[in-house]
């Protein structure tokens, strides 16, 4: 069995013990990602390189009922793992956090698409929550999916379901995030990565992978919880540098500007915050790293793309300071791998993931290493996988 067809009967079975078996059931699919390059960029106007993990998201199975309500269950670890959700009683306040995001993904759906909901839906997920892959996403693009097809829904634009489950993050679950998750989540393609202007939202496919490459995925198991003040004051410097510069984002700034705006004798920059340099640094050099890694890919050069993904890790690690211990520590076994490409953290930092490239005849050796030197962490390998889709159940 698949890692999704073992998925599929898990929500399948949670389905029908909590709402009974029955003709009419369809299921939402959408997966996690990774970054594979250009970090901290998305709220800098710069670049993002995601990929979809292959059969690694979350499925949403439900069907229509004339109840008005929305049932929702989950199989993951969340307390209290149904909910029921009445537009004309519930309050917002009321919903449990987890349940938001589902609720939140059908009030936007049901904006765009002029429809009313009344659903049974009931969720699973082989991501980890929290840890970086954007489980989050993952689950607003599987039940906008699902409710695509339950509903026979087909002229809503990729862009504005994306924007739909963005908005679902934002309003219901108050989490301000970017748009890259439900972006690669919708879009993401087999063998492809997508190479994603923060300013304008174009993309670009770009063909990842070939069969002699993996990327293995490392959990750390370290949680970011401390990291939200550390995030706003990431940002809160870039903006000021960028005022500073006179531009609107850190995006429109070249290396050769930077190096100029600091490094010239003589000019008062005690306006700017503590480490404003290697902070902004970091975005400028990154955005680059981000598109010499787009060019490197297009080109075929995995090597030079491995080199990139090691100069960003070192980066975050000095200039911008979002590493941790546990990710420095994953990154340098993966470096100090034979057959490993390139390694870096992936993600916002300060726990969560690292990501490897790695030549598969060096895999095993690579996940032996990370067992045996950084036993806190747990790995999987994985390639680029597809984006969100919808089927329907047989009876
Ligand atoms: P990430 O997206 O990196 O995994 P987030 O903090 O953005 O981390 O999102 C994780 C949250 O999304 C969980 O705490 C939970 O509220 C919700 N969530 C994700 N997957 C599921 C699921 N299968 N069932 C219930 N809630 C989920
Ligand atoms: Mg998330």
């Amino acid at each position: 069995m698949t890692a999704l067809s073992s998925l599929q009967s898990k929500t399948s079975d949670l389905f029908n013990s909590k709402f009974g078996a029955g003709p009419g059931l369809k299921a939402g699919y959408a997966p996690g990602r990774v970054n594979l390059i250009g970090e901290h960029t998305d709220y800098n106007n710069g670049y993002v390189f995601p990929m979809a993990l292959a059969n690694i998201g979350t499925i949403a199975v439900g069907r229509m009922t004339k109840k008005g309500e929305i049932n929702i269950v989950s199989s993951a670890d969340v307390s209290p793992n149904s909910f029921q959700y009445k537009s004309v009683t519930t309050e917002l306040g009321d919903i449990p956090q987890w349940a938001r995001y589902v609720v939140g993904v059908v009030k936007c759906f049901e904006d765009l698409a002029n429809r009313k909901v009344s659903v049974d839906l009931a969720i699973s997920s082989n991501l980890p929550m929290g840890a970086g892959l954007s489980s989050s996403a993952s689950l607003e693009v599987a039940v906008f999916s699902l409710l695509e097809s339950l509903y026979d829904v087909t002229n809503i634009a990729k862009i504005d379901k994306i924007k739909a489950c963005q908005k679902a993050e934002h309003k219901y679950a108050n989490v301000p995030c970017g748009i890259m998750d439900q972006f690669i989540a919708t879009l993401g393609d087999v063998d492809h990565a997508l190479f994603i202007n923060c300013e304008t939202d174009d993309y670009e496919k770009v063909p990842f992978g070939d069969e002699s490459l993996l990327l293995v995925v490392t959990d750390t198991h370290k949680k970011h919880e401390l990291a939200g003040g550390e995030y706003a004051n990431r940002r809160a410097t870039c903006e000021a540098v960028a005022k500073s510069l006179g531009v609107p984002s850190l995006g429109e700034v070249s290396i050769d500007q930077l190096v100029k705006h600091f490094c010239t004798p003589g000019r008062d920059l005690s306006h700017l915050p503590d480490k404003a340099y290697p902070r902004s640094r970091h975005v400028v050099t990154e955005i680059d790293r981000a598109k010499k890694g787009k060019e490197c890919l297009v080109a075929g050069d995995v090597r030079l793309f491995g080199q990139l993904m090691n100069e960003s890790h070192k980066s975050l690690a000095d200039d911008y300071q979002v590493t941790c211990k546990e990710l420095d520590e994953v990154v340098q076994v993966a470096w100090e791998t034979e057959g490993v490409v390139g390694s870096r953290m992936t993600g916002g930092g300060f726990g969560g993931c690292a990501i490897t490239l790695v030549y598969r005849h060096a895999e095993q050796a690579l996940l032996d290493r990370l067992r045996e030197f950084c036993p806190y962490s747990s790995s999987f390998s994985t390639t680029a996988g597809r984006g969100a889709y919808s089927w329907d159940l047989p009876e």
